[in-house]
C-alpha cells in the first residue's frame, strides 16, 4: 500500500461537485479519500502544501499526437506523456495517424501498454475508421474497443466517403464510442498551407477556404442525425463551424465538438514572415472567427478545450513554408495560453476552464477522471493561475521544439501532476 498524500490548502475547482472552495484533497491507494474543508492529516501521509494554488481533477487532452510507432526520433509514448505530465494533463488521447496506423488490436494494445509502463499519464489510444486510414474499408472497430480503443478517428484526413462515415457512426453507436472527425475538403484544401484571404493574398501562398471545414462540419452533422451515432468534431476554426454546432446542437443531435489553444489565442498574422511554427491545419484563422471560437466555448457550443499536440522534426519545419510539415506541440502550453486567452480575459470562468479541460473531455469520451468525488480516480492537476512565465521550448519535456508560442508571456502554469495517488511532475 502506497503512502496516503495530502493536497493542503488550494482553491479546489471542481465543476462536477459544483465546487470552488479552499481545502484539502486526500489521496489514498490511488483514488480520492475526501476533498473538501476540515480533512484532518492521516499518520504517516505526504503532505504538499499547496495554498494559493488552484486544485482540479486532472486535466485531459483527447486529441494529441504520438509518434510512437514509427518515429520514435521525433516524440516516443514516453516523452509525450512527460509532455502530458508537464503540462498539467493525467490523461491523453493518442491518434492512431502512427506507422503502423493504430487500425487493429495489436497497435491499439501495444500504445496502451507503452503509456502504461511511461508511468506519466494515462494514455488513451484512438482507433483508426478506415484500414490504415485509406478510406476505404471499415476498421475492425468492436476488435479494437475490446483492447482499450476509446474512440475512432482518421484524424490527419477526413473520411472523404460519406458511407464510410455514415457506417462508421452506425457501428460505433453500438459501443458507446465517438467518431472524431477531422474536417477537411481535399478537393478545396489541396495545396492550400494557410488560411485563404487577405493574408494568404499578401504572401502568395495558396489557402485554406473555411468552407474546405464546414462542408464536412455540416455533412457529418446530418450524418449523425441520420444515425444517431456520436459526431465528435475535431480542432474548429471557423465561425462558420461555430454556428452550424449551434445549429446541430439545438436540434438535439449527438454532437460535440473541440477547439485548440492556438486557434483561441492566435491569428493568420502569426503566418508572417513565412514562419513555419504558425503552420499548422486546420489553419490560423481571422480576428473575428477566433473571438467566435472563444464565444462558442464560453457558452458550451464548444464542449471542449484540445492542443492537437503533433512534434515535428526540427529539420522539418525548416523547410520553404509551403512544404514545411503542419502542427505544433502543445501541451507544456496549453494551460498557460487558456489562461491567459480564456480565463484572464474574462471569456471563461475559473469552473468553465475546468470543466472544458477535465470534466467535459472525461464525459463526451466516457474516460474515467474529470471529477474529485469520494472513490474517483485519484488524477489532480495543481496550477498557478497567476504565475507568469516566458515559454522556452528548449526545456520542453516533449522532444519536439516546433511552437509559435517561443518568448511568449503567459501567465497561469502547472505545478503539480498527480496520476493515480503519485506525484508524476513537480515544477521547481
Ligand atoms: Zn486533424
Ligand atoms: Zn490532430
Amino acid at each position: 500500500m502506497s503512502r496516503d498524500l495530502l493536497l493542503r490548502g488550494g482553491r479546489i475547482v471542481d465543476p462536477s461537485q459544483g465546487m470552488d472552495t479552499i481545502g484539502d484533497v486526500l489521496l489514498r491507494d490511488g483514488r480520492v479519500e475526501s476533498c473538501g474543508s476540515g480533512i484532518g492529516t492521516p499518520d504517516g501521509a505526504e503532505v504538499i502544501d499547496v495554498t494559493g494554488l488552484v486544485v482540479t481533477p486532472g486535466m485531459i487532452d483527447v486529441h494529441i499526437h504520438l509518434r510512437e510507432p514509427g518515429r520514435e526520433d521525433v516524440e516516443t509514448i514516453a516523452t509525450g506523456a512527460h509532455s502530458a505530465a508537464a503540462g498539467g494533463f493525467t490523461g491523453v488521447c493518442a491518434m492512431p495517424n502512427t506507422k503502423p496506423v493504430t487500425d487493429n488490436q495489436a497497435v491499439v494494445g501495444f500504445v496502451k501498454r507503452q503509456g502504461e509502463a511511461a508511468g506519466y499519464a494515462r494514455v488513451y489510444p484512438y482507433g483508426a475508421i478506415s484500414v490504415g486510414q485509406k478510406g476505404e474499408t471499415l476498421a475492425e472497430l468492436a476488435e479494437m474497443v475490446g483492447a482499450g480503443a476509446v474512440a475512432f478517428s482518421d484524424d490527419g484526413k477526413p473520411v472523404e466517403s460519406a458511407q464510410l462515415m455514415r457506417t462508421a457512426l452506425e457501428y460505433a453507436r453500438a459501443f458507446n464510442v465517438p467518431i472524431a472527425e477531422h474536417c477537411e475538403d481535399m478537393t478545396l484544401a489541396r495545396g492550400g498551407s494557410m488560411n485563404e484571404g487577405i493574408m494568404s493574398a499578401k504572401l502568395g501562398l495558396k489557402g485554406i477556404p473555411a468552407e474546405a471545414e464546414e462542408i464536412y462540419v455540416i455533412r457529418d452533422i446530418l450524418l449523425a442525425k441520420r444515425t444517431g451515432g456520436h459526431i465528435h468534431l475535431c480542432h474548429l476554426s471557423t465561425k462558420g463551424s461555430v454556428e452550424l454546432v449551434r445549429w446541430g446542437k439545438e436540434r438535439g443531435i449527438n454532437v460535440t465538438s473541440e477547439v485548440c489553444s492556438h486557434h483561441i489565442s492566435l491569428t493568420e498574422d502569426a503566418v508572417e514572415g513565412y514562419n513555419t511554427n504558425a503552420k499548422m491545419n486546420p489553419p490560423l484563422r481571422t480576428a473575428a472567427d477566433v473571438e467566435a471560437l472563444q464565444q462558442g466555448l464560453a457558452d458550451g457550443t464548444i464542449d471542449l478545450l484540445v492542443t492537437d499536440h503533433a512534434p515535428h522534426h526540427y529539420d522539418e519545419k525548416e523547410r520553404e513554408f509551403a512544404d514545411a510539415p503542419n502542427g505544433i506541440v502543445g501541451l507544456e502550453t496549453a494551460l498557460g495560453i487558456n489562461c491567459t486567452y480564456l480565463l484572464h480575459r474574462g471569456i471563461m470562468t475559473m469552473s468553465q476552464l475546468v470543466d472544458a479541460m477535465s470534466c467535459k473531455p472525461a464525459k463526451v469520451f466516457h474516460l474515467p477522471g474529470g471529477t474529485l468525488s469520494r472513490g474517483s480516480l485519484g488524477d489532480v492537476t495543481v496550477f498557478d493561475p497567476t504565475r507568469t512565465w516566458t515559454v522556452d521550448p528548449k526545456a520542453f519535456k516533449s522532444k519536439g521544439r516546433n511552437t509559435p508560442y517561443g518568448g511568449h508571456q503567459l501567465t497561469g502554469q502547472a505545478r503539480l501532476t498527480v496520476v493515480g495517488g503519485r506525484v508524476v511532475y513537480r515544477a521547481d
